[in-house]
């Protein structure tokens, strides 16, 4: 491994100033972990045993895999992560004669073992500083376009560079503060990544969408993939004589369990926070993002259940999409009820006034940095006025036949070699194809194409798409939908096959090839660059006003600042920690064995598996998997970690860094841990690895697993 360089943004952040981090919250990035005195708050190994820049460490047990985390638990490539990360390859490989998302997939050899087809697991390998090269050249005059296009470019162009062709290795320039702060991450990349265990639904995904961002909680939500790279250690896509992936290390699990009070960690890959935002952001979220958003999701739900009710293949299909729009509506809501309830908006405009008025006690400041809150708030609003046309856009873009008619522009725009492109591009239509219900399809887009139709008109950016007339919006989106089922029928994109046979049109006869989907990604493609040229306008703005506004607000606060969640590799820590949510309520921090029995109502979403319940009755179990304290079979646990998605999979390691639980969750109050953390209210949930343990060797018979974990019973 090549050496961890120190993360100078954020040092240089730190240096500016001189002073400690708060430790009130934080998803620390790998330089800061030595300045955290984790000794003082209850680590009992060296924190080089964490992260260690000159050797080998937990952080190379832990990969980036399938929009989530996942670690290394044995020498032999073995991934723990969640059920519900690898849910796509899950539904993938399931049919109704062999349905592994309902019954659990047990792979009880190397052979059995199923590809997870798209995964791909990524490990940090090294980190460096590239602010300078990125802000090479851009001033605060730099127009705001310019400046926007100019950093993305470089973004890429640095991550292109290092990476040099090398197949192992994938690079990527992450923005750690706008303007301020940019870190070059070098990854190992490895694309061979098969299913070794997934418990069955009725434990994976126990108390279904019910249960989901709750607590208290009894959901197993886990399963276990393997790496694999070619003989030769190189990697590659999946291949039979693929070989088990090596990992530097992998982490030892703990059988002794938790306790309320103990220190835990998490490492893992954060996805997106947005602590450092205005009130401007904050209130738009509120008011528009995410109600809007929840309720398309909600819709997008209630079509695909209802096309796919008593039809277990079409269920199969839809069951992925379903989960991830069900997750997100949630959480949104979840969202909007705290922003309400903390009054968060009116509480930053109050910061914000306090930090105006800081910045006008000094005239040098004044003339720095006066305008750039006023100036935010002209930025915000620009952009609410435009929000509904850019979301519709956004919406108009996730459809699928419109996404079958983007693969097939941009791969006539390749510059590969012609016929490697085409192999891509089928491969590529194909598997998406397999998706596709016309009928619901068919509906979705019309919903859309009604949207945009009703939009203002000086934003409506699809003429000459005649929307059925009708008394009610529902019934315009039901007659336009009828109309687009009949033609989609008519259309090249009727079949598989006529799809495929457009993979090898150039750019120009793709361009007059005449069909309506085509025509309307050209239309959407058209549409595009002037929203895009806006939202350009709009980032190199922010970035620019963002960038100064940092400056002042570590002056006035005194302290440096974390970086927002960026998918990058992060260290939170806590304790396990009950929480009083509401009023006259009051949590403990673990679940057990016993609750899942008492919320058992044998049918969705309380649905556990037969074994379990009779398991439960017949108390035939080994008594490793009982906690002494609790006297049962440990579910789940509670921490006041700072955790957010992307964090699920993460390991929750104890004091000694050994595995006890594995991340999936947060409490529903916690939702809003991406605007602003509280020890009050943010608490994240894991699954407790007895359980995940007892799960595997009783319901999936999967004791090899737990010889390879090294767990004696
Ligand atoms: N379950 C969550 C997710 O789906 C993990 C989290 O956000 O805390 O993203």
């Amino acid at each position: 491994m090549r050496r961890f360089s120190t993360l100078a943004p954020v040092l240089l952040i730190v240096a500016l100033l001189s002073v400690t981090l708060s430790a009130d919250e934080g998803m620390y990035p790998l330089s800061e972990i030595g300045t955290l005195n984790l000794k003082a708050k209850g680590l009992k190994i060296d924190v080089k045993e964490i992260y260690n820049p000159d050797g080998v460490s937990l952080v190379q047990a832990i990969c980036d895999v399938g929009g989530g985390t996942g670690e290394f638990v044995s020498p032999d490539g073995l991934i723990l992560t969640n059920h519900h990360i690898a849910f796509s390859a899950v539904t993938a490989a399931s049919t109704p004669e062999h349905d592994y998302l309902k019954n659990g997939f047990t792979a009880s050899t190397r052979e059995q073992e199923i590809p997870a087809a798209n995964y791909v697991c990524k490990i940090t390998e090294s980190y460096r500083d590239v602010t300078a090269e990125v802000m090479d050249g851009i001033s605060a005059e730099t127009p705001p376009v310019l400046r926007a296009t100019a950093i993305r470019d470089k973004m890429n162009a640095i991550a292109k560079r290092e990476e040099g062709g090398r197949k192992n290795i994938a690079c990527q320039v992450s923005e750690m503060f706008p303007g301020r702060s940019y870190v070059l991450f070098t990854y190992r990349s490895i694309q061979d990544v098969r299913l070794v265990y997934v418990p069955p639904i009725g434990v994976g995904n126990f108390g279904g969408e019910a249960d989901n961002w709750v607590w208290p909680r009894h959901t197993g939500d886990f399963s276990f993939l393997r790496a694999y790279v070619a003989p030769d250690g190189s990697t590659a896509p999946y291949a039979k004589e693929n070989v088990p992936f090596k990992p530097k290390r992998h982490i030892k699990v703990s059988m002794k369990g938790v306790k309320e009070g103990d220190f835990v960690m998490i490492l893992g890959y954060p996805g997106r926070t947005f602590r450092h935002k205005t009130s401007h952001f904050l209130a738009m979220q509120e008011g528009f993002t995410l109600p809007y958003i929840s309720k398309r999701f909600d819709w997008l739900i209630a079509t695909m259940e209802k096309a796919g009710m008593g039809n277990r293949t079409l269920e199969l299909m839809f069951a992925d999409d379903i989960k991830s729009y069900a997750n997100t509506a949630k959480n949104y809501k979840g969202k909007i009820q705290g922003l309400r309830r903390l009054d968060l908006v009116r509480k930053k405009v109050a910061e914000e006034k306090e930090l105006q008025a800081f910045i006008n006690a000094d005239p040098k400041r004044a003339a720095q940095y006066g305008t750039a809150l006023s100036e935010i708030g002209r930025v915000y609003d620009a952009y609410r006025a435009v929000a509904p046309q850019e979301l519709a856009y956004a919406m108009l873009g996730r459809t699928k036949y419109l996404g079958l008619a983007l693969t097939l522009s941009s791969g006539a725009e390749s510059k590969e070699p012609k016929a490697e492109s085409v192999e891509k591009v089928k491969r590529t239509l194909a598997a998406r194809y397999a998706d596709i219900h016309a009928p619901v399809e068919a509906a979705i887009l019309a919903k859309s194409l009604v949207e945009i139709a009703d939009l203002p008109a000086e934003q409506s950016f699809l003429p000459g798409m005649e929307i059925p007339r009708g008394s009610s919006v529902a019934e315009r989106e039901a007659a336009l939908a009828a109309k687009l089922e009949k033609m989609i029928a008519a259309s090249v994109f009727a079949s598989r096959e006529s799809l495929l046979g457009l993979a090898s049109l150039t750019r120009d006869e793709l361009e007059k090839h005449d069909d309506f989907i085509l025509a309307l990604s050209r239309q959407y493609r058209r549409a595009g660059e002037a929203i895009r040229e806006r939202q350009r306008a709009r980032e190199g703005e922010l970035n620019r006003i963002e960038a100064s506004l940092l400056d002042v607000k570590m002056a006035w606060r005194m302290k440096s600042f974390i970086p927002d969640a960026n998918s990058t590799l992060r260290l939170t820590f806590g304790y396990i920690r009950g929480y009083t949510p509401a009023d006259a309520t009051t949590y403990k921090p673990q679940t057990t064995l016993r609750g899942i029995i008492e919320k058992h109502l044998g049918e969705e979403p309380y649905n556990a598996p037969g074994g379990l319940v009779e398991l439960y009755a017949s108390k035939a179990y080994s008594k490793a998997f009982i906690d002494p304290a609790l006297g049962d079979v440990p579910v789940a646990m509670l921490y006041n970690m700072d955790t957010t998605g992307g964090n699920s999979g993460s390991p929750v390691l104890n004091a000694r860094g050994e595995l006890v639980g594995v991340n999936f969750d947060r409490a529903y109050e916690a939702t809003i841990n991406d605007y602003q953390w509280s020890e009050s209210y943010s608490r994240s949930i894991g699954a407790d690895v007895r359980y995940i343990l007892f799960v595997a060797k009783y319901l999936g018979h999967a004791d090899f697993l737990l010889d390879e974990l090294g767990v004696k019973i």
